[in-house]
This record gives structure tokens, C-alpha cells and sequence, in this order.
């Protein structure tokens, strides 16, 4: 029999431990903020010194990854971000390029519903990932002027470590998923320091470490707008999960709601409100997805699932209704108190 070990409330996810063993390993919590959020490290089974370590280690490099892949204040991205808008070409580390060729690539794979060259629309709209948006609504004719020009990754040539864009508009803003890259970046240098089971959550973006036959780690889906959790689920082997929703950063103006994350194709915030989730083995994926699927809503999301590779998907929209596919249904346990109506997919 399966035990609920603990029990985290989360911005997106409740979470616990399933553990069928007697007694339970023991588990080192520790907490570090970065990206303007809370990150949760759970180490299992391992001595506190390796724990601590690691931890210290990830503090490090959170420190590092938030500083130059911030959009807006002085890193190598906004160095970047400044040459492209000058037509001028710069040279950036290996610290950055993969990134940008990860960027490009699940940029065009989502139909570029993801897109994280859009950064001048996110400026203009206040967006900005760990601070309160403030002022007045932007000017809609320059939003429709920035959605015009059509910033893309496409837009960029890497010739060695020299990078440029041939489109003034692109201003890179990796907020979509610069959380999964990290995280699975710690993910990796937890591997690395030798431990094998670990719990990674970033304000409910949650890379795993485990093996095959350890103990799963267990999950809960909160739904949009009573926040009650309407269903929990097993992350086996390393999987990842990631929730993206325009329901819960937003900006009210004269008592509108405009969400955070917005269309690329019109630069308009993105208006049904959804929250997307899914599950792969790689975090950096599993975020862009993510929000590639609260931009595809409830009538698109199958689509840029499958071409996006997706295997497990499960929206949520504010009417109580789910959207999943079959293969997450089997494995998904439902809050029998959850007033919710489910819709399945064909297989993706
Ligand atoms: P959260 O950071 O709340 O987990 P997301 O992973 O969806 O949610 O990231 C949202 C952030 O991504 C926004 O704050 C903005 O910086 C950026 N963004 C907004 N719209 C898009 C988009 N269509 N494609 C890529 N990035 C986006
Ligand atoms: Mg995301």
C-alpha cells in the first residue's frame, strides 16, 4: 500500500512522497530563491553532508543562470538584446548559446506559440518574470506594430560564438522556460555529485531524480479557480512535470484581467483562462510546452502536443472542465469530490 509521506502546498501543485517502505528514507529539505520564486530541494536518502553540498552547488548556479539569462537587468542576455536591436553582431558564452539553439528549436516546433523572442512585446505589456507588473495599459497600436514585425529565433545566425539577428525586434526573454533549462541543469549536477533520488520544485515546476524501481514521487493538479486539487499522480524514472496558467500572474486594468503570457501572433495576452500540464523527461522542454499549450487553449493544444512530442497532457479551464489524452487519464487518479467534467483526446 502506497503512504503519503508529506505534503507540500504549492502555487500549482500539491506534492508528497509516495513511499511504500518501513521506515521511509530520510529526506533533506532545503530552500533556495531564485527566478523570483521559492525552489524547494528535496534530497532522499543520502547523507546530509552530500546533501548540503549539492544544494550549496545549486545555490551557486541558480545565482549565475538567474543573473545572465535575465531579460531586462545587466547580464549577458540584455548585452545580447542590445546588439540585435543596434544590427550589430556579439559574441556569447557557452553558457548561453545552447540555449539559444534549445530556444529556436521549441520555438518551431510549437508552431511558434513559444516564442521567447517576443521580449519587447513582454516589455511593453510589464511582464517582467520576478517583479510586479506596474502602469497603465500599453499603447495597442505598438503592440500591434511589435506583433507585425514578427520577432522569431529564426531571425538569429550563430556563426561560431558570434550571434546576430537580421530582425531589430528580437529581444530575447527566456521567462517561458529558462526554469525548466535550470532545473534540469541541477537535475544534472545532483547526477554528477552521485545522488540518485531528488525532488527539484520551482513554485510547482518540479524536475525528479529516481530510479526504475524507487518509490514514485507523487503530485497533485490544482484546478485554476477554487484551487482545490483535482487530481494526483506518480512521477516514475525521472520524469518532470510542468504547469503553465495565465490564471494566477496577471495584470487587473480597469478591471480587466490581462495574463502574463501572451499570443505571439497578435501580442495580445492570451484570453481563455487555462492551465496547461505536462510531463516529459526533460524539464526545458516540459516548460516551453507548457506554455506553448496555454497559448494553443483548449482547441489547439492536441496539435502542438504531438508536435511538440508530448505523451502526457492535462489542461484545466476555469468552468471545472479537462482536457487530457488517454495515456495521461491511466494514470491520473481524479478527486472523486472534484466537480469536473472530463473531455478525452484521441491518443497523441
Ligand atoms: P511561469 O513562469 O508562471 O511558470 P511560464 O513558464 O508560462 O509561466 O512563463 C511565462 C513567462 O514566459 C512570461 O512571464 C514571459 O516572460 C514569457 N512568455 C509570455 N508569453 C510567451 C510565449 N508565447 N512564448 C514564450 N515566452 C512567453
Ligand atoms: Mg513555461
Amino acid at each position: 500500500m502506497k503512504r503519503l509521506r508529506h505534503l507540500f502546498i504549492l502555487p500549482t501543485l500539491v506534492l508528497g512522497l509516495a513511499s511504500c517502505g518501513d521506515p521511509p528514507p530520510v529526506d533533506h529539505i532545503s530552500t533556495l530563491y531564485v527566478f523570483g520564486t521559492k525552489v524547494e530541494i528535496t534530497v532522499r536518502g543520502e547523507d546530509a553532508d552530500l546533501a548540503k553540498k549539492a544544494t550549496a552547488q545549486l545555490d551557486q548556479d541558480f545565482k549565475r543562470m538567474h543573473k545572465d539569462w535575465h531579460a531586462w537587468k545587466p547580464g549577458e542576455l540584455t548585452n545580447l538584446n542590445r546588439a540585435f536591436a543596434a544590427g550589430e553582431s556579439l559574441a556569447v558564452t557557452s553558457f548561453l548559446k545552447p540555449l539559444l539553439i534549445q530556444a529556436k528549436t521549441f520555438e518551431n516546433l510549437s508552431d511558434g506559440l513559444f516564442n521567447p523572442a517576443i521580449g519587447a512585446l513582454i516589455s511593453a505589456w510589464g511582464f517582467h518574470n520576478d517583479e510586479k507588473p506596474k502602469g497603465g495599459l500599453p499603447d495597442f497600436n505598438l503592440i500591434r506594430d511589435l506583433a507585425a514585425r514578427k520577432a522569431s529565433l529564426n531571425d538569429i545566425t550563430i556563426d561560431g560564438d558570434l550571434v546576430s539577428s537580421s530582425n531589430a525586434t528580437v529581444q530575447l526573454d527566456f521567462g517561458g522556460f529558462a526554469k525548466g533549462v535550470a532545473l534540469d541543469r541541477a537535475e544534472q549536477t545532483f547526477k554528477d555529485l552521485g545522488i540518485k533520488s531528488a525532488l527539484i520544485n520551482a513554485g510547482g515546476d518540479i524536475n525528479t531524480l529516481n530510479g526504475p524501481d524507487a518509490d514514485p514521487w507523487q503530485v497533485g493538479i490544482r484546478d485554476p479557480k477554487s484551487w482545490g486539487v483535482i487530481a494526483t499522480l506518480d512521477l516514475a524514472d525521472g520524469e518532470d512535470v510542468y504547469t503553465s496558467g495565465n490564471y494566477e500572474r496577471f495584470r487587473e486594468i480597469d478591471g480587466v484581467r490581462y495574463a502574463h503570457i501572451l499570443n505571439p501572433a497578435t501580442g495580445m495576452p492570451v484570453d481563455h483562462i487555462v492551465s496547461a500540464t505536462v510531463i516529459t523527461h526533460n524539464g526545458a522542454l516540459a516548460d516551453a510546452a507548457a506554455t506553448a499549450l496555454t497559448v494553443a487553449g483548449p482547441k489547439d493544444w492536441h496539435r502542438i502536443a504531438k508536435k511538440m512530442g508530448i505523451k502526457f497532457v492535462i489542461l484545466v479551464d476555469d468552468n471545472g472542465t479537462v482536457y487530457l489524452n488517454p495515456a495521461m487519464k491511466a494514470r491520473i487518479v481524479f478527486n472523486p469530490e472534484a466537480k469536473i467534467t472530463i473531455i478525452e483526446s484521441a491518443p497523441l
